[in-house]
């Protein structure tokens, strides 16, 4: 550059053309305001001799917000909404000394968040957003720090932020145009946690999304109950929210779906959970502590629940609650069956924190297993889906009815529930 002689006209042409960039940042810094979308399109890791740093290519330069978590060693990285246009497993095993694996995804609305998860205690050296060469990008520098020092930094971050407010979803507004009963489809996962991903690439969270939405719509097609569905997109839904979503609609159902994967690829076949405090098999209490750690995926601290336990009130609506559960999940049990994948022991119980609304009667469908060949040509095939979405809306409305039935003629009640009066 210093060779070149600048003209005149060169120059005045080098100053219009950085006026045009100074003043399309200045759009895209109002853009940014207002909340238009700045997307990721690629990351990659570069490990230098001292340190482990994380790339992401964007297209905007988002304000970002980074810091530590204990237990395991987690780095989160806040960014407002940043849409993620690239693979959503590319994280999951990126071969570095420091950064085990990292998951992204929208965590609220109008917030995305990076986790990731380390190798061992790090401090962060840089955390921003910067215009490269290549464009504009997210930096994350790491290094390896002293486990003393990390806790300690982990420990200011939860003091000076306690318990990080979760993300508040605006509650579903569709108001009832009838007094008809409303279902509430909880697809797991979702955003950020990817859940199981099967060895193809398939994503349990995209998976059970589309198995709900068939699902409402047969349940809609039946005309017995209206349907709300926890997240109808790729979205992050903290386990309580969901439970929120189900107890302020006054749901007369809750049924959350999910399509796991297990280490024994031969075990097949669906499997309905319902609550209880102590696991029917050790498999259940895994898949329970498994689901249970959705909120930890997106670096959520887990909570301890605050239950009314004491409240005999409380007491009696949980027991019939549970007994109303149990009938459901028989029910949809025996319609399964002529889907014809059911697991060799398809109920099963474990303390699914989800399932724990204490007044609507909550079940977890397992579809099938993302690990087995069999499931998975299942759950990837839209007849399958078509015809198991059927049999499920069948189950649910037979459960509606019967409900029905009772509220209309009180006394025929589920034979081991105590009614709260
Ligand atoms: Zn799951």
């Amino acid at each position: 550059m210093s060779r070149i002689v600048l003209c005149a006209a060169a120059s005045r042409l080098l100053i219009l053309a950085a006026l045009a960039i100074a003043s399309a940042l200045a759009r895209s810094a109002i853009a940014e305001e207002k909340g238009a979308e700045i997307s990721a399109l690629a990351a990659r890791i570069e490990a230098l001799p001292d340190r482990s740093r994380l790339l992401f290519d964007l297209t905007g330069l988002p304000p970002v917000t980074a810091y530590p978590v204990a237990n395991p060693p987690r780095i989160i990285v806040d960014l407002p909404q940043v849409l993620f246009r690239m693979e959503a497993n590319a994280g999951l095993s990126p071969g570095d000394k420091l950064i085990k694996s990292y998951r992204y995804g929208i965590f609220a609305p109008r917030r995305s968040r990076v986790v990731i998860d380390l190798t061992g205690p790090a401090k962060i050296l840089r955390a921003d957003s910067e215009v490269a060469t290549g464009g504009p990008r997210l930096v994350i520098e790491l290094a390896p720090t002293s486990a003393a020092y990390f806790a300690v930094l982990a420990a200011e971050q939860a003091r000076n932020q306690p318990a990080a407010p979760p993300p508040i979803i605006p509650l579903q507004t569709a108001k009832p145009t009838t007094d008809k009963p409303t279902v509430v489809i909880d697809p797991g996962h979702g955003g950020l946690d990817m859940g199981a991903t099967s060895k193809n690439g398939e994503l349990e969270k995209e998976v059970v999304l589309e198995f709900a939405r068939a699902l409402r719509q047969k349940i809609e097609e039946g005309g017995r109950a209206r349907v709300l569905l926890t997240r109808d997109h790729d979205m992050f839904v903290p386990l309580a929210e969901r439970v929120r979503i189900a107890r302020e609609n006054n749901a007369a159902l809750f049924v959350s779906i999910h399509a796991d994967t297990l280490s024994a690829s031969r075990v097949e076949g669906a499997t309905v959970y319902t609550v209880s405090e102590r696991a029917s098999d050790a498999e259940a209490a895994r898949m329970a502590e498994k689901e249970n750690l959705a909120d930890q995926a997106a670096g959520l601290e887990s909570k301890a629940d605050a239950e009314q336990v004491g409240d005999i009130l409380f007491e009696l609506t949980r027991r019939e609650t549970r007994s109303y559960s149990r009938q459901f999940s028989h029910s949809l049990i025996s319609f399964w069956r002529e889907v014809g994948a059911l697991n060799k022991n398809p109920s099963r119980s474990a303390g699914f924190v989800v399932l724990k609304a204490f007044d609507v009667p909550s079940v977890l469908l397992e579809l099938g297993y993302l690990s087995s060949d069999k499931d998975l040509a299942h759950l990837t095939s839209q007849d399958w889906r078509e015809r198991a979405a059927q049999k499920t809306a069948e189950a649910v409305d037979a459960f509606i009815s019967a409900r029905g039935r009772e509220a209309r003629a009180p006394g025929d009640q589920p034979s081991d529930a105590a009614r709260p009066q």
